[in-house]
C-alpha cells in the first residue's frame, strides 16, 4: 500500500518514518522549500535564525526515549540558556530544572533525520479528491500521484480547506472543524547595532500578563544561530491576530518599540526580519483527541492541533496515527 502524508512537519515525519519502520511504502509532500514547518530556522549569512519553535521539552517516556536517541546522533543537544522572567513589568531570574533541547545547527535538525531515508516530494498540494476508494493529490492542474491512504499532517485550517469534498459526509471532521485550533503569532528577528547591548543577562524571557508580547531570546545562545545582536520577539496570540494584516516592516517597529519599552532603553535595529505565522499555537479548551483515522474514507489526520500543541505532542500524534493505521 502506498501512503501519502501531506505536511513534513515534526508529526507528518514521525508519521512517515514509523509507517515505513512497519514496512508501509511513503511519500510525503510539502509545500517548503525545505522539511520542518514551524520548527524551521531561517538560514542567514549570519548563522540561522529561530523564527518559529524555540526549542522543545520531553514529559513522556516515548518522546523522552527519541530525544535520547537523537542526542546520541548529535541531530539535537540541550539549551542551557539562562531563562528571565517579565511579570508586570519588572524583569527577574527564573532558572528551573526543566531540560530543553534544540535542533543544531537549526531547528528542523531532528525532522530532517526523521525523513533521512523516506521520499519528499516539495510540492503544495491544492486539492485531493477520493476517487473510487483511491486519493488523488493535485498540485494545481497536475495529478501528483494515486494513493490508497492519505495522511494529512497540517495545521487544522490547511486541513481542512483541502478535505471540503468529505467534510460533509464525516461528522467527526464536521465537528473537528467547526471550532478554531490555532492562533497566529507574530515572529520578529532584530538584529542591534554593533555599539548596542540590551542590560540583560538571559538567553531567553517569558513575558507574562502582556498585551503585546510572549517570548524574547537571544539566538546568539544557541549552537549555529546568528550572533549576540540578534534577539527574537513573539507577540501574543491576540496582539497577532488583530495585527495580522500589517507589513513585515510595521510589525518590526512595534517589535524593536516593545524591546525598548521592556528594557527601558533606547536601540537601534540595523536590520529586522518579520515572520507571520497564521497557525501557531493551541487555543486552550480544543478537545485532543491525539489523532484521528478514518477508515471509510482510508483518511488519517495528525499534528499538533490534534493534541496539545507543542513539538513533542506534534511528534506523539504522528506516532499515534502511525500505530492506529498498521491495526
Ligand atoms: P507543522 O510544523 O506546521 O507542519 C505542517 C507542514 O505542512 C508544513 O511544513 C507545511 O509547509 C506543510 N503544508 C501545509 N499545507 C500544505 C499543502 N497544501 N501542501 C503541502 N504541504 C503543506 N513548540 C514547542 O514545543 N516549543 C516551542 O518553543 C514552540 N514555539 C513555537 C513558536 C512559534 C512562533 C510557533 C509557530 C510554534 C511554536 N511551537 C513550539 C509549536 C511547534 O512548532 C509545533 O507544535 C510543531 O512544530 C507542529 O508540527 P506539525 O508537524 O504538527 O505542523
Ligand atoms: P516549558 O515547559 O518551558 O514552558 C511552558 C510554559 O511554562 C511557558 O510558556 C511559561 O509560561 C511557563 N514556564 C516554563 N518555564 C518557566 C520559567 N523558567 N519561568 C517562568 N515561566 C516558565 O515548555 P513546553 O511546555 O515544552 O512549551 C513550549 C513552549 O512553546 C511554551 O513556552 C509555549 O508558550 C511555546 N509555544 C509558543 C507558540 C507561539 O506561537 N509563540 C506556539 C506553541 C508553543
Amino acid at each position: 500500500m502506498t501512503i501519502a502524508i501531506i505536511g513534513a512537519g515534526i508529526a507528518g515525519a514521525a508519521c512517515a518514518q514509523r509507517l515505513q519502520q512497519q514496512g508501509q511504502h511513503v511519500v510525503v509532500f510539502d509545500k517548503g522549500r525545505a522539511v520542518g514547518g514551524r520548527m524551521s530556522s531561517k538560514r542567514t549569512s549570519a548563522g540561522y535564525l529561530d523564527l518559529g519553535a524555540q526549542y522543545f521539552t520531553a514529559r513522556t517516556p516515548a518522546f523522552s526515549s527519541q530525544c535520547q536517541r537523537w542526542l546520541a546522533q548529535q541531530v539535537i543537544e540541550r539549551w542551557h540558556g539562562a531563562l528571565g522572567l517579565i511579570e508586570q513589568g519588572m524583569l527577574g531570574a527564573s532558572p528551573d530544572a526543566t531540560e530543553r533541547y534544540i535542533g543544531i545547527p537549526s531547528m528542523q535538525k531532528p525532522v530532517q533525520q526523521l525523513l533521512a531515508d523516506i521520499s519528499v516530494q516539495h510540492a503544495e498540494v491544492s486539492a485531493v479528491h477520493f476517487e473510487q476508494g483511491c486519493w488523488q493529490l493535485y498540485a494545481g492542474a497536475d495529478l501528483l500521484g494515486q494513493f490508497q491512504q492519505l495522511v494529512l499532517a497540517v495545521p487544522q485550517q490547511q486541513a481542512a480547506r483541502l478535505l471540503q469534498q468529505v467534510i460533509e459526509s464525516q461528522w467527526q471532521l464536521k465537528s473537528l472543524f467547526a471550532q478554531i485550533a490555532l492562533l497566529p503569532c507574530w515572529a520578529v528577528n532584530i538584529e542591534l547595532a554593533e555599539s548596542d547591548s540590551l542590560p540583560v543577562q538571559f538567553d531567553g524571557i517569558f513575558v507574562k500578563q502582556d498585551a503585546q508580547i510572549s517570548w524574547l531570546a537571544r539566538q546568539g545562545s544557541k549552537t549555529g544561530r546568528a550572533g549576540p545582536q540578534h534577539w527574537l520577539v513573539h507577540f501574543t496570540p491576540a496582539w497577532s491576530a488583530e495585527h495580522l494584516e500589517l507589513s513585515a516592516d510595521e510589525v518590526a517597529q512595534h517589535a524593536l518599540a516593545a524591546l525598548q519599552r521592556v528594557f527601558n532603553t533606547r536601540v537601534k535595529a540595523v536590520a529586522t526580519l518579520s515572520h507571520r505565522w497564521r497557525y501557531a499555537q493551541q487555543v486552550a479548551d480544543y478537545p485532543l483527541l491525539g489523532a484521528l483515522r478514518l477508515h471509510d474514507v482510508k483518511l488519517g489526520l495528525c499534528g499538533d492541533w490534534l493534541n496539545g500543541g507543542r513539538v513533542e505532542n506534534a511528534w506523539l500524534s504522528g506516532k499515534q496515527l502511525a500505530e492506529e493505521l498498521a491495526l
